[in-house]
């Protein structure tokens, strides 16, 4: 038997209970699922619980969690002060739909951290963010277009859902009408005088927003110098530079990338950590951009001069107690020291078992981030001496790995009781320990050879050089 067929059997027969909730919720739930990216066969994770770098199906299967809530657990799971933060702010009510003490001490953390952040606005998820961030840019400039970077992730409105998934230049999905196409610039990342030459040449542009950490949270690493170039470009044609940083804000610095860089963008969204596992979000920026939400008591001004914003649970008391808690530990910088630290020991470990194993790819990532590249290119491989010769920045190969080995080398992963975010890679957290590294590694290992003997992993000598 197959090995796949073999732990299949045995993963599904220890998911009883997952399975019986999966067919109750395809009854009721469309797609079965609540977010596309946890369809799983046979039966996606149902989860009971979770603590710390850990967390339990409703079957008591244990898995080591590089998920972490899509990014947003830079403390791990239910820490108990965040939890305590919660449940005593909600004793006094959950939402008033008024303002309230504890979203102004959110705010002023939040400007205290991120250096473009001089004023704040509330929202409730990282796609509400950059809607929002890219409706103040239109307003501010007088301008349409949006200038991307194909493979950069910004949630999933019409304006960026195309462009993000291979093959960037088909439609990201069904039902978005062909203008949201027309006000879209979509071009590859890393390329300066690109930059440079749609700006000269296109006066329509508002803003250019990227991940800057590189598209899916570094899986398509950026250069320093492509950041700061951009900077400039942007001023330059007075377009506004907006940096999407709900995954890196918190993350990578406590003021975000642009903190850990020196490179301010005009707006910042911001989303996940900030909330503190909490829904939320935010749109951070200047001053000046962000003084169009201004109500005036000018009825003129106030109806045709401004940004309209709504949203019944912006900055909700839950949210922002448990944003306050978290974001008051990570000033320190010590819970992300620890969460590098670690990861730098999983990135390495793993890293250690594809050169072990004479695997052609490697395990790269900054900050409690990692992704794994494996080259499927023959032909790259024949012309690579050695393993560092695979490095890439090219997001169509970064990005353009088979369907088939994203799969298995999930399910093998999953199988084995380690859960990641998407494509190869995960998050991790201040909850990590050396001993989730060494049964993760043990788990990779697995995963490795199991895809070998499946022949979806090529290896550094299996390829004729040339
Ligand atoms: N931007 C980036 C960089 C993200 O990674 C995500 C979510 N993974 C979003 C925006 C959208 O955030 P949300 O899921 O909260 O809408």
């Amino acid at each position: 038997m197959a090995i796949t067929d073999e732990l299949l059997g045995a993963y599904a027969a220890g998911r009883t209970q997952s399975e019986k909730h999966f067919q109750r919720a395809r009854r009721v739930m469309a797609g079965g699922v609540g977010h596309d990216l946890r369809y799983f066969e046979p039966m996606p994770l149902c989860i009971a619980r979770a603590r710390g770098s850990r967390k339990w199906d409703v079957d008591g299967n244990q898995y080591i969690d590089f998920l972490m809530g899509n990014g947003a657990m830079l403390l791990g799971h239910a820490d108990p002060e965040v939890t305590e933060a919660i449940s005593s702010t909600a004793a006094s009510g959950t939402h008033f739909g008024n303002d309230h003490p504890l979203q102004i001490e959110w705010a002023e953390w939040i400007t205290r951290l991120i250096p473009s952040a001089e004023r704040v606005r509330f929202v409730s998820s990282g796609t509400e963010s950059s809607a929002l961030a890219l409706r103040l840019a239109r307003a501010h400039t007088g301008r349409t277009k949006i200038l991307r970077f194909e493979g950069h992730f910004h949630g999933w409105h019409d304006d960026v859902v195309h462009g993000f998934h291979p093959p960037f230049d088909a439609d990201g999905s069904m039902g978005v009408p062909p203008q949201s196409r027309q006000n879209l610039v979509l071009i590859p990342d890393g390329d300066l005088n690109m930059v440079a030459e749609v700006l000269a040449s296109d006066t329509g542009i508002a803003a250019v927003i990227l991940e800057p950490t590189g598209a899916s949270w570094g899986r398509v690493p950026l250069s320093l110098e492509f950041l700061r170039g951009l900077r400039e470009i942007t001023a330059r044609h007075d377009v506004i530079l907006i940096f999407d940083e709900v995954v890196s804000g918190f993350r990578y610095s406590p003021g975000g990338l642009q903190h850990l860089t020196g490179v301010i963008p005009d707006l910042t969204c911001l989303a996940k950590i900030v909330a503190g596992g909490m829904p939320g979000g935010v749109v951070a920026g200047r001053a000046d951009i962000m003084q169009l939400f201004d109500i005036t008591g000018n009825a003129q001004h106030d109806r045709h001069r401004r940004v309209l914003h709504f949203g019944t649970f912006n900055a909700s008391p839950p949210s922002a107690a448990a944003g306050i808690t978290v974001l008051r530990r990570i000033a320190s910088g010590e819970p992300i020291q620890r969460a590098n630290r670690i990861a730098e020991q999983l990135r390495h470990a793993w890293d250690e078992v594809l050169e072990r194993n004479g695997v052609a790819g490697y395990v790269y990532g900054d900050a409690s981030i990692f992704h794994v590249y494996f080259e499927t290119d023959s032909g790259r491989v024949g012309r690579a001496s050695q393993r560092r010769d695979l490095h890439t920045r090219d997001a169509k190969l970064l990005k353009g790995m088979p369907p088939q080995l994203i799969t298995q080398y999930q399910r093998h992963l999953r199988y084995r009781g380690v859960d990641i975010m998407s494509s190869t890679g995960g998050l991790l957290s201040s909850a990590h320990t050396e001993q989730d590294v060494a049964e993760a590694t043990a788990a990779f290992e697995a995963t490795v050879h199991a895809l070998t003997e499946e022949g979806l992993l090529l290896t550094m000598t299996s390829v004729t050089r040339v």
